[in-house]
């Protein structure tokens, strides 16, 4: 399996990142209140106008 290359989500406070057993999804919390973003953005993500510098929120699928 290869890696997801995410992009500038990587390194959003607006990322969620779900982790299953296979594989891991990322999301825009942004896509939530503003509907010029995508709930799954594209990746990887090289430019986008929401990016917020942090560390993306990290859940598991359960
Ligand atoms: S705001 Fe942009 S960089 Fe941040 S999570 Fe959403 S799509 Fe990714």
């Amino acid at each position: 399996m290869s890696a997801t290359q995410p992009g500038l989500c990587a390194s959003c406070e607006q990322a969620r990142v779900i982790r299953g057993a296979r594989s891991q999804f990322w999301m825009c919390r942004l896509a939530e209140s503003d509907p010029r973003f995508a709930r799954y953005p594209r990746l990887p993500v090289i430019t986008c106008s929401g990016h917020t510098p942090g560390e993306p929120e990290r859940a598991r699928d359960t």
